[in-house]
């Protein structure tokens, strides 16, 4: 059989632990015998960050830049314990950290969905794709407790002119707080969805709460209504998707209520606390995905997880692991269908729909890991628990 040629390689970022093995095992059984694999390598494993002082991670980063699409595996954050374990020169940043710094992005989460594995609103049929702000607002407030006296909102332009509201005049205990956004930065938020609803031919929400919120959450909405009027309206209808603003406390109700099939962009808070709503009502972290859309149209993709530890202690000492890798086998296609799509490749982009139907299909015929086996529910098949490689062996078998 003749593999698939590529054009530009991918920006491949290795991880650690479990997902480092299962990356390994990935390409081998899954991508190798059917792809003549372009890939700009970079080891994000964390012996390689602690001997390049972490420079291989904003080299990754700039590759991305360059190359435009990349595939990242999980990868530690580290923290004191990791620092005695790995003997690290110091306790280095997180590399998801360092390399959303760079590409200034908005992060997207998917799940994966296959029949059998019954979210917990049943309702819900087609994914439900969450698009997080991850910038300002309540992260970047300033707080305080308060007394008795006058809070005060001032802001003072670059000639020292002062601008004062009264926000409370306290007359016992109580709190305070300002924050703020940047009109680029929800600009640039904005155009992330924008982009990302019409590269999944999905209708795009989004939800704030302008009717309480008359200056802050309003400037969101004006910018999303502007920039889709004067820049995406025409690209939407072509691909027949809508876009809708709606009340936060509205869309919350609309979304229980709908069958999925739609791009939720939320702002920061909203995002943080409805992703791990979305996250947990389709089932498992290990089926859910994630990529970060820079507004220059540059994708990282990845799996939502992290570098499941427990298990690879396990695998370590030999002994035999369950491990899920259908968030890091869809983080591959993610980004091989993105290279076919840019780079005028139909066959890589098929191939890569092929690979995620044959891993979807597999679980679907009751060949899973472990981690599914009590969620999964479907007349006439008793769930099968397979081991790590038997699973991807499965899938091999599939495609
Ligand atoms: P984790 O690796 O996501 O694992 C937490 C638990 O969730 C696992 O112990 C396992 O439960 C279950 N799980 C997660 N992924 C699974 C999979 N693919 N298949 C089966 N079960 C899965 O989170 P963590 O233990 O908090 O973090 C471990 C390391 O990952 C940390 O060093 C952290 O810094 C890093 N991390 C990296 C990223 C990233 O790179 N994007 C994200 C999060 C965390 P059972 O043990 O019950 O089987
Ligand atoms: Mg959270």
């Amino acid at each position: 059989m003749t593999k698939i040629e590529m054009k530009t390689p991918l920006v491949e970022m290795d991880g650690d632990e479990m997902t480092r093995i299962l990356w390994g095992w990935i390409k081998d059984k899954l991508i190798l015998p059917y792809v003549d694999l372009k890939t700009e390598y970079y080891d994000l494993g964390l012996k390689h960050r602690d001997e390049t002082d972490d420079r291989v991670t904003a080299e990754a980063a700039e590759a991305t830049r360059r190359l435009g699409v990349a595939v990242k595996c999980a990868t530690i954050t580290p923290n004191a314990q990791r620092v005695e374990e790995y003997h690290l020169k110091k306790m280095w940043k997180s590399p998801n950290g360092t390399i959303r710094a760079l590409l200034d992005g908005t992060v997207f989460r998917a799940p994966v969905l296959a029949e059998g594995i019954v979210p917990y609103i049943p309702a819900w049929k087609k994914p439900i794709v969450i698009a997080r702000h991850a910038y300002g607002d309540l992260y970047k407030a300033a707080d305080a407790r308060a007394g008795a006296g006058k809070a005060e909102l001032v802001f003072t332009d670059p000639d020292g002119k002062e601008v004062r509201r009264t926000i409370f005049d306290f007359t016992g205990d109580g709190v305070v707080m300002g924050m703020y956004n940047t009109d680029e930065s929800i600009e640039q938020f904005a155009r992330a969805c924008f982009r990302y609803a019409l590269s999944v031919r999905l209708p795009l929400w989004f939800s704030a709460k302008d009717t309480i919120s008359k200056a802050y959450d309003h400037r969101f909405k004006d910018i999303f209504s502007e920039l889709y009027e004067a820049e995406y309206r025409a690209a939407f209808e072509r691909a027949g998707i809508y876009y809708l603003y709606t009340l936060i406390d509205d869309a919350v109700a609309r979304a229980i209520r709908s069958e999925g099939g739609f791009v939720w962009a939320c702002k920061n808070y909203d995002g943080d606390v409805m992703s791990d709503m979305v996250a947990t009502a389709y089932g498992s972290l290990a089926m859910m995905t994630s990529v970060l859309v820079s507004p220059d149209g540059v994708y990282e993709y990845e799996a939502a997880h992290g570098t499941v530890t427990r298990h690879y202690y396990k695998h370590r000492k030999g002994e035999e692991t369950s491990t899920n890798s259908v968030a890091t086998i869809f983080a591959w296609t993610g980004a091989l269908a993105k290279r076919g799509e840019l780079d005028e490749i139909p066959e890589l982009t098929a191939f890569a729909k092929k690979l995620e139907k044959a891993t979807v299909k597999t679980i679907e015929e009751g060949k899973m890991t472990g981690d599914l086996v009590p969620l999964f529910k479907a007349e006439g098949i008793a769930p099968q628990k397979l081991n790590s490689r038997e699973f991807l062996e499965a899938i091999a078998e599939k495609l």
